[in-house]
């Protein structure tokens, strides 16, 4: 229930909260106070062992996969040490990291940097442990519009660094401290023994706090939401998933309602299907694992980096015109630069097939590869830089779920031939071939509305698949209300009549990094700024495309910032790093995020130089990796919906 600050305000209040336990922390593994500006440090296995003057480069290094963040605290806790040691971060917090990825590379005076180490990795673990584990929940519950908030159940003292880990992982903090809000819970009502005389007490008393209500089973529900004026939450502590459900149902919409209790990422899900608007989880903080990082020391700065680019180029050289590398929009700028190609991932698929390459190399998600493979000349093979860079909204569209939604429309509406469904391009190759079967077709962000406004005036319903909001977006902006669109829940089935009275059906699937932008975020842009243009995504939520000045897909965002005349001011509502590229590309304008937390694809960030490296290094050897290798049933049926968009779309 926090209102939203900037990324500068909670940084500051960051370091403050940090600056009394980063103390505690060196009075625990060195004397402090010692002469001059540095503190005096008590180390006798670095000190007996390494000259007092030398100096020594490290890198902090992730052993896992993981978010980070708390890199302001590492950088100042060093500093402190020692004011001579020099920070470079490599990434930024909220960005999405591999095992073997440099995190921040340090430098100077070799005592200082090893006495500092364990110190400066705690807090690093700790808060990029927590922005972990809140990334995953956020992530397992992306098919619904549920929030995940974090709790006050914090290692004392660490309440506002564990509420930053929280929000750079995408959660919403719930109240910093008592005096935030009201929240009446059972032993306030068992005090006075009475609900509704609880919370008539509070609001006396604090009319200017928000109060959200606890209940504890129906009968207390049921005297909540009789209450008048409606409270502004109530929470749900340990109800079932029917109970849930129903509660929902109840509310319906009058009250937003919060679940709370034995949240786990294996219940997450389905707590979120019950359609509860928030997710209050104490394990965010309270349990979550440190990430693991560690420091090594180098001799220079990158020699991992140095020999995958050696390799790189040594393979290009080699392979000539019979390579192609493509690389989407959203890699790393280290990979992209290794890129022959650029762009999104049907214009990549379908320009390598033009060339004559023998060897088409992807640089992007599973999904991107597959389209590459489907599109494919004869003669052409396919590989990925990495099996595992994933797409969650393609994850969120299984085939068997799918198939089971199908049935049951198909089943209400009658002949399978009313109803087209409609894919959009960042699927599996199944599922497109599962359209492809069943008269579908396939679109892109650019061309969704050409291929809707196509089948709705054949007089034919759409099962749009597998984005939610690019779905629900195109629908509106062809003049469909929100009476004609449905979404469908895999959990409980829409009611036969709604299925019925529906024109557009919606998959309930979302991507985890355009869900993550929000009307707060136009509103704060707008003031600050009058005249700064905001343009997101299509797969961003209706409300904010709705609010935004323009929506387009990720060429026609960059199209739009290089037409646009110098001085403009832009705040975009897309993938982080092709926003920062856009801001390096064009300094004659103002280029930013529109969030402050950078919203970055966990799934691109698998593409590393090493993973090419890897994969370009295999390509003429008998056992090459990461081919993609498509069952050709599958590949058939998927060109022939994407056949079909071509000709739809002319
Ligand atoms: S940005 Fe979203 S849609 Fe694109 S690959 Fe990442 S998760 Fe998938």
């Amino acid at each position: 229930m926090r209102a939203m600050e900037s990324n500068r305000t909670n940084l500051k209040r960051l370091l403050e909260a940090a600056s009394p336990l980063i103390d505690l922390a060196l009075a625990e593994d060195l004397m402090v106070g010692g002469e001059g500006h540095c503190p005096a440090i008590a180390d006798p296995s670095t000190q007996s062992t390494i000259d007092s003057g030398a100096c020594m480069v490290a890198r902090i290094v992730a052993k896992d996969r993981g978010v980070i963040a708390g890199l302001a605290v590492a950088e100042e806790l060093l500093r402190r040490v020692d004011p001579r040691i020099e920070w470079i971060a490599e990434v930024e917090d909220g960005q999405a990291v591999v095992p073997g990825e440099c995190i921040a590379v340090i430098s100077g005076p070799a005592v200082s940097l090893l006495a500092a180490e364990r110190a400066a990795l705690n807090f690093l673990q700790r808060l990029s442990g927590i922005a972990t584990a809140t990334r995953d929940m956020v992530d397992a519950v992306v098919a619904t519009d549920a929030t995940i908030l974090d709790t006050r159940k914090t290692v004392p003292g660490f309440r506002v660094l564990d509420k930053y880990a929280v929000w750079i992982g995408g959660g919403e903090n719930h109240r910093l401290s008592l005096g935030d809000m009201l929240l009446i819970k059972d032993n306030h009502i068992d005090a006075i023994g009475s609900l509704s005389g609880a919370v008539s007490r509070a609001r006396t008393a604090h009319p200017e706090l928000l109060l959200e209500v606890e209940v504890a089973n129906m009968a207390q529900l049921d005297e909540a939401l009789a209450i008048q004026p409606p409270v502004d939450r109530i929470l749900l502590d340990n109800l079932s998933l029917e109970q849930m459900a129903e509660a929902v149902q109840l509310a319906s919409g009058r009250v937003p309602l919060e679940a709370s209790g034995n949240v786990t990422l294996e219940t997450v899900r389905a707590i979120s299907a019950t359609g509860v608007d928030y997710i209050s989880v104490g394990g965010l903080t309270h349990s979550a694992s440190a990430l693991d990082l560690s420091m090594r020391v180098e001799d220079t700065a990158h020699p991992e980096a140095d020999r995958a680019i050696e390799q790189i180029r040594e393979v290009k050289r080699r392979l000539g015109e019979r390579l192609i590398v493509l690389g989407h929009h959203y890699i790393r700028d280290d990979v992209l630069e290794y890129a022959d190609l650029r762009g999104d991932s049907l214009e990549l698929a379908r320009r390598a097939a033009e060339t004559n390459a023998e060897f088409i190399v992807f640089c992007g998600v599973r999904f991107m590869a597959e389209t590459g493979a489907t599109l494919a000349k004869d003669g052409q093979r396919v590989f990925s830089a990495s099996s595992h860079a994933g797409c969650v909204l393609a994850d969120t569209a299984r085939l068997d779920a799918v198939r089971e939604a199908w049935d049951k429309i198909t089943h209400v509406v009658g002949e399978a031939d009313r109803i087209v469904p409609i894919v959009y391009v960042n699927s599996a190759s199944e599922l497109k071939a599962f359209c492809g079967k069943r008269g579908g077709v396939v679109c892109t962000s650019a061309n969704a509305k050409r291929i809707v406004e196509h089948v709705i005036a054949d007089r034919k319903r759409v099962f749009f698949l597998p984005d939610r909001h690019l779905g629900g977006n195109t629908a509106r902006a062809l003049g469909l209300s929100d009476e004609e669109i449905l979404i469908w829940h895999s959990e409980r089935a829409p009611q036969e009549d709604a299925i019925r009275s529906a024109q557009v059906i919606l998959w309930p699937g979302a991507c985890n990094v355009h869900q993550r932008f929000r009307v707060e975020q136009i509103t704060h842009q707008r003031m600050e700024d009058p005249a700064v243009r905001i343009v997101v995504h299509p797969e961003c939520n209706p409300r904010v495309v709705s609010l935004a000045d323009e929506a387009g897909s990720t060429s026609q965002i960059i199209r739009l910032v290089e037409d646009s005349p110098a001085g403009t001011h832009w705040a975009i509502g897309t993938e982080a790093r092709l926003v920062y590229r856009l801001a390096t590309v064009h300094p004659e304008k103002t280029v930013e995020l529109l969030s402050d937390v950078p919203p970055y694809c966990a799934g691109m960030s698998e593409v590393t130089l090493d993973g090419l490296a890897r994969t370009l290094e295999s390509l003429e050897t008998a056992q090459p990796v990461e081919e993609v290798v498509l069952d050709e049933a599958i590949s058939q049926a998927a060109r022939v919906a994407i056949e079909r968009m071509l000709a739809w779309s002319v």
